[in-house]
């Protein structure tokens, strides 16, 4: 009888500086999965929205971007930003231009140190350190909101508002304490008043979940001297964006660490991507790490239903860290293309 395959419609869009090394090597490695894996297919459409195209045409998408990524199941993010444009450009050209109208408010960020590589905290190991970071990712410092007056006077002023709703603060709250029921420990640390206010609201529909709330500052000597004590961490848009940079530098390297950004009402699709940078510093020398990238697509693959392939493409990669296999921020020598190499064929030996 045939056989019911799922197929999903992926759009991958690399963008700028290492964001199009780490995503083929992404695709690569999806593909090795789908040939792994029989029960689903990939389809990839790649998307040249980047940097080069705004500097040829003004713009990062073509207008009509919005109903093209509607028609996917999935987005596949690189990195969007580069030195010959101001970061606010890139960010509101792009990335924010698909997050805001997708309504992908719910930025997921998990950490772990992987086994074989080392944390910058002594005595910390993998399981020592096993957080996921939600990040408000829709109000906050991204409502767009200020300005200046006076320009070049010396009583010249500038305002930039963070603006919280109730509906929003709600919305993210119930999507962490939930994220927190399905962990092991079942604990949510968090940040802020209104914040305060509306999620002790939404505490009472999880009973089961240990809640504890902290100012940001503590959070970070938390994180450092008493890692063991976190799990699932909820914070604002801006100060969870610098935990989650701190987190992924104690877990071992910011080229482990993943992004999802998520509409968790399933309307719109999803957007994942590593979290590091276009990194133009190492563009093109084959240094990049491609493992936050793989990490980002095992996310992927979670979200999209396949847990097995998903939790496979993680079981290959950390057999490529335990055997040493790691490019220079991980204290390696080897390059993006030997680390994609391996990690492949660990999935084809699993
Ligand atoms: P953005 O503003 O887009 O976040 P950024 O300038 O803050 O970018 P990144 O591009 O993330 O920063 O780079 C920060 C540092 O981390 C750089 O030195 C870069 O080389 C290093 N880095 C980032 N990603 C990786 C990676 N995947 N592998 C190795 N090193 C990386
Ligand atoms: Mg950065």
């Amino acid at each position: 009888s045939p056989t019911l395959k799922s197929a999903y419609k992926i759009a991958s869009i690399p963008g700028d500086g290492i964001g199009t090394e780490v995503i083929s090597a992404g695709v690569e490695v999806l593909k090795a999965l789908t040939k792994k894996f029989d029960s689903f297919e990939l389809e990839f459409t790649d998307f040249d929205w980047g940097t080069e195209r705004y500097l040829k045409t003004g713009r990062y998408t073509p207008e009509d971007y919005l109903s093209i990524l509607k028609g996917s199941d999935a987005i596949f993010f690189g990195s969007v930003g580069s030195p010959s444009v101001p970061d606010h450009i890139s960010l509101w050209g792009l990335r924010l231009a698909i997050c805001q109208p997708l309504q992908q408010y719910a930025n997921v960020r998990p950490t772990r140190i992987l086994p074989g590589t080392k944390s910058p905290l002594a005595n910390c190991k993998t399981g020592d350190l096993d957080w996921v970071i939600v990040r408000e990712n829709s109000e906050g410092e991204y409502a767009g909101q200020g300005g200046r007056t006076h320009i070049g006077c010396d009583h010249e002023v500038a305002t930039e508002l963070s603006i919280f709703t109730r509906t929003g603060v709600r919305r993210i709250a119930q999507f962490a304490f939930s994220v927190a029921q399905k962990r092991p420990r079942k604990m949510l640390n968090l940040w802020m008043v209104m914040w305060d206010e509306v999620i002790l609201e939404v505490a009472k529909g999880f009973p089961d979940v240990k809640l504890d709330h902290m100012l940001v500052d503590a959070m970070t000597v938390r994180m450092v001297l008493d890692p063991r004590s976190l799990d699932t961490i909820l914070a604002t848009n801006l100060h969870a964006d610098i935990l989650s940079d701190l987190a992924a530098a104690l877990a071992g390297s910011i080229g482990i660490a993943p992004t999802a950004n998520l509409d968790p009402t399933r309307k719109n699709p999803s957007m994942f991507e590593p979290i590091h940078g276009s990194a133009f510093d190492i563009t093109g020398l084959g240094l990049a790490n491609p493992i936050a990238t793989f990490w980002t697509a095992s996310e992927m693959l979670h979200w999209l239903g396949e847990s097995e392939a998903a939790l496979g493409l993680m079981a290959a990669v950390e057999n490529v860290c335990t055997a040493g296999i790691m490019t220079r921020d991980l204290g390696g020598k080897a390059s993006t293309a030997e680390v994609t190499e391996a990690v492949i064929k660990e999935i084809m030996n699993l």
